[in-house]
């Protein structure tokens, strides 16, 4: 692969991210007699004014002094209230009441004056930059949708004050009062302007997701499972395009069902997806976690030759509800994140597998894709690195990011054929994800799983005969095992000469950028003499390079053999090198020794 690319990583780019939640802490009075309170919210978009969503709360009755509010929300680099809810009024009786008592940055008192009645009018900025690592913009706005997470807009009385004081909530209805021509689409449906949550909880509440706009369809899609199960899913789509709806709702059909045939049950408990078609735009990872809602990527073009690979998405996203790490435990608040090899990377094989399984791609195209994640683990620089090192480094080195994936995928396909071949066919890989639900059933939980859990599970599979296997493929020696375990099951592997590259270089880098060596080949002579990833082409014999073209100018006329005087500049220093120029990607190829299904 030649050119100025950035793909690796906006394809394999999918990212986690944690979000807290508002409350309202509400004092009673000792003694108080009313026990259940109403909220109502009533959402208001204004077309013209796209900076602010609008939110009118009503909460009634509170039998109480005043109202703590508070709000935890994680919003980036917010740094004052402000910042995201740039005007706030409360009223208690018609009447706007004058105090608000901040306490401290995400926190108020507001004094009641013995209204039991209150509505907190107020703004949320959606232009707010929230600096996330992965630049993700909450709530995120184009021309025509706006969508959110109910979390991070709507006030709501704290969960704990409420259990303390045995108040129940009532009933939590919202309302949208929308432009005209648009539409919500919600965790609690779509194409509604009202909804009464069922379950009125804050739980329910803060994990709902929330579009609004021109939406094109809605599908009421019913999943049936091998038990008879009927599992109904809104789907809302975005950004019409020449993809037909049916194939989409086809797609995540199979998905689901290829998961529901692993774990045996539906694990999306709002039984709602809203999918994001906004390939186009930068937002289109932003609702990636947001409770347990989905947001997908896929290409509205059916020419497009990635076509497949978008499809992939979808069995890589709804896998996630499955494999039970998404719905909230790791997030990027999280210290420790040397599991990520364990979501994004099984998560990745099992993306595979399942589209294997549904018949959406055949045994060929399958061991395609595991060759090619294979490759890339095989070309890194830091493939010896143990997938708990490269786990944590997966937020700040684009290399360990891509290799999370590929290694963990290579990991998880080469223990399923090392357990189905000691097995006689009759454990596969599928028994670990089983036993990590049995052992900690994130539906009840959501379990974040810890590195002793982790291991103890693969012990207790492997046993003693494979476990070495598992700690093999998990550090330094993970190619030569990979291999062996590829020989026993059956099959080979074979290594290919890809395209020709300069200087090893598979990607140079974001369009924008330097020209560097941004992946490198590994193998590669001018690895071999020098070359490392990050390093910045200047000047080659002399000429300075600024882009491909001036590569191929340096270059011309000299034979494949020869080597160049390079100038380069590593972490701010000036370097001289002298490398053979040509070399060729190495590629892979898995296929079966014979042609006969191999049990
Ligand atoms: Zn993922």
């Amino acid at each position: 692969m030649l050119g100025r690319q950035f793909s690796v990583m906006a394809k394999k780019a999918f990212f986690l991210f944690g979000f807290c939640i508002f409350a309202i802490m509400v004092s009673v009075k000792a003694g108080a007699s009313e026990k259940g309170i109403f909220i109502e919210y009533t959402v208001n978009i204004k077309e013209e004014e796209p900076d602010h969503i609008h939110i009118k709360t009503r909460i009634w009755p509170v039998p109480t002094a005043f109202l703590r509010l508070s709000m935890t929300q994680n919003y980036g680099q917010a740094k004052k209230l402000e910042e995201v809810i740039p005007e706030i009024s409360v009223y208690g009786a018609g009447r706007k009441l004058s105090t608000i008592k901040k306490t401290s940055e995400f926190l108020w008192v507001i004094d009641l004056m013995k209204h039991d009645d209150i509505v907190i009018d107020y703004a949320v900025n959606t232009r707010y930059p929230f600096t996330s690592l992965n630049s993700v913009r909450l709530p995120y706005r184009d021309a025509d949708h706006l969508y959110f997470p109910a979390a991070s807009v709507f006030i709501h009385p704290d969960e704990k004050y409420l259990d303390d004081n045995n108040v129940k909530i009532r009933r939590i209805r919202v309302n949208f009062d929308l432009p005209k021509g648009w539409i919500a689409a919600t965790s609690w449906g779509t194409g509604r302007s009202s909804y009464d949550l069922s379950p009125p909880s804050c739980e329910n509440l803060n994990f709902g997701l929330i579009g609004a706009g021109h939406y094109r369809v809605y599908s009421f899609l019913r999943v049936y499972s091998l038990k008879d199960k009927a599992l109904p899913i809104d789907i809302a789509l975005l950004n019409p395009g020449p993809v037909p709806d049916e194939e989409i709702i086809r797609v995540v059909d199979q998905a689901l069902s290829t998961g529901d045939n692993l774990f045996g049950f539906f694990p999306v408990p709002r039984l709602f997806a809203l999918f994001h078609f906004i390939f186009d735009h930068p937002g289109q990872g932003s609702a990636n976690a947001l409770g347990w809602s989905v947001n997908l990527n896929y290409s509205r073009n059916p020419e497009a030759p990635d076509r497949l690979k978008e499809k992939a998405h979808i069995f890589h996203e709804i896998f996630h509800f499955w494999n039970g790490t998404e719905g909230g435990p790791i997030s990027r608040a999280q210290s420790d994140h040397s599991l990520i090899w364990f979501t994004e990377g099984i998560t990745r094989f099992y993306q595979y597998k399942n589209m294997l399984r549904s018949g959406v791609i055949s045994e060929e195209k399958y061991f395609q894709y595991l060759s090619g994640e294979f490759s890339d683990v095989y070309v890194s620089a830091r493939r010896e690195d143990s997938l708990n090192k490269i786990s944590v480094d997966y937020y700040s080195d684009p290399n360990a990011m891509a290799l999370t994936y590929s290694k963990g995928c290579c990991l998880a396909f080469a223990l399923d054929l090392l357990l189905r071949h000691s097995s006689a066919g009759r454990i596969n890989f599928d028994a670990v994800m089983q036993k990590m639900l049995e052992r900690y059933d994130f539906r009840l939980n959501r379990h974040c799983y810890s590195h002793e859990e982790l291991n103890g599970v693969f012990r207790e599979i492997l046993e003693n005969r494979f476990y070495p296997s598992y700690e093999r493929l998990y550090g330094k020696d993970f190619v030569r095992e990979f291999e062996s375990i590829l020989d026993l099951a059956g099959l080979q592997i074979e290594k290919r000469k890809g395209s020709r590259l300069y200087f090893g270089i598979i990607d140079f880098g974001p369009p924008s950028g330097p020209l560097k060596a941004f992946v490198l080949d590994r193998e590669s002579p001018a690895y071999k003499a020098g070359l490392r990833e990050e390093d910045v082409l200047l000047e080659i014999n002399s000429l300075k390079v600024n882009d491909i073209s001036d590569i191929k100018k340096a270059l011309d006329g000299k034979d494949e053999g020869e080597s160049v005087a390079l100038v380069i500049e590593r972490k701010g220093q000036i370097k001289k090198l002298l490398a053979p120029w040509a070399s060729y990607a190495t590629s892979f190829n898995i296929r079966r020794k014979n042609a006969k299904d191999l049990k």
